[in-house]
């Protein structure tokens, strides 16, 4: 496997602005708009969401019908809680209520192609949400943080808390649902800087599972997580060894490796976590950052990317094209879709106040 940025073309961070970019200069699609009129402003948008089990979809869920609806739009916005057939069956509904336009955070990125057949049969026009839908050519756009660039930053906080020192530095990967193609695009951005590394002996997987299909872990379970890292721990770190560094791609998961840790004897000021990194600075896992166990997370503001779908969804519904700023990255099979890529920020304890709070996104008293 190539760890390089060739398709996720990390190119991208050069085009893509700072969030506040928002409505400004990017270029526009060089494509037909997508179908939609006029006459669908007012109408119903469907939206759809994994699961409410984790927190960041319940934002992105709220953010995007509230901005909808003060846009005038009626809104039915779903959760599947992680379960594909429902996923598809709420999909189905919103086309036979009549939906004038789909946005989709999928669960498994290839499971919804007949629907979305329905859904280009009848003009409805689909935005991929965060996750990109794979192997159907009816997504119109996609809206999502730089994917690659997240794993990047992981990975350089997971660097950066191991420290100068020269190493070797045991360490662990981990990586996401292998079914949400964001799961790979983490995962290689991590291994862009980690496999260097590798190479050099500075950092050691110690269990050698470093592919990604050992890696990852089924719909991001925590659960999953936790008896991962339990196994890894029996069955690598014996005869005194300790694991440096455990490269987590989401807060919940790294919930879950934590637990295992201190199972096992971590946390203790004898015996430290290891560096634990994160995604999507869910509230759990900011407190974890503060009370000094989880390292850090990757900040994705979901209020801007529920922002930049809507801003979407009514250029489409109004017969125009939305802004993009990649025309390259996001091939999801059958062809390249437009997106729009925003950026995340890696968020520690040194940050959280200022990118966390002092942002709006939490309360001070949230973080209590
Ligand atoms: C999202 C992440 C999230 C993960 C688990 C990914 O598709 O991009 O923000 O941590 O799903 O919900």
């Amino acid at each position: 496997m190539k760890f390089t940025r060739t398709m996720a073309g990390i190119a991208a961070a050069g085009l893509v602005l700072t969030l506040s970019a928002c409505g400004s200069s990017q270029k526009t699609a060089d494509q037909t708009a997508a179908p939609g009129a006029a006459s669908a402003a007012g109408g119903l948008v469907g939206v759809t969401m994994p699961t409410k089990s984790s927190e960041r979809w319940i934002h992105d869920g709220d953010n995007i019908k509230s901005a909808l609806e003060k846009l005038g739009y009626k809104v039915d916005l779903q959760y599947a809680e992680n379960d594909i057939p429902t996923q598809v069956n709420q999909i189905e509904n919103q086309i036979t209520k009549g939906a004038k336009l789909l946005v989709i955070a999928s669960i498994d990125g290839t499971a919804i192609t007949t629907q979305l057949q329905e859904a280009a049969d009848r003009k409805i026009p689909v935005i991929a949400y965060d996750r990109l839908i794979r192997n159907s050519p009816n997504v119109d756009y996609y809206a999502t943080f730089d994917n690659f660039k997240v794993g990047v930053e992981q990975a350089n906080s997971l660097v950066k808390g191991l420290g100068d020192g020269a190493g070797p530095f045991n360490i662990e990967l981990f990586a996401g649902s292998p079914d949400d193609n964001n799961a790979t695009f983490f995962f290689n951005g991590a291994m862009s800087v980690l496999k260097p590394l590798m190479d050099s002996g500075k950092l050691v997987v110690k269990s050698t599972q470093t592919d990604f299909a050992r890696a990852a872990i089924l719909r991001w379970d925590p659960a999953t997580a936790q008896r991962r890292m339990e196994d890894l721990l029996t069955k690598t770190y014996t005869g005194g060894a300790k694991v440096a560094g455990v490269l987590s791609p989401y807060d919940g998961l790294s919930i879950g490796i934590l637990s295992a840790l201190k199972s096992n004897g971590y946390g203790t000021a004898g015996q430290p976590y290891p560096i634990v990194t994160g995604q999507d600075a869910e509230v759990a896992s900011v407190k974890s950052i503060i009370a000094g166990e989880q390292y850090s997370t990757i900040f994705k503001d979901t209020r801007i990317l529920a922002d930049t779908t809507v801003k979407m969804a009514d250029a489409v519904l109004k017969g125009g094209k939305p802004e993009v700023n990649n025309t390259k990255d996001y091939d999801n099979g059958k062809k390249v879709v437009p997106s729009y890529l925003l950026q995340p920020v890696t968020v520690d304890k040194a940050n959280y106040q200022k990118e966390l709070v002092d942002s709006g996104y939490y309360t001070a008293g949230q973080l209590k």
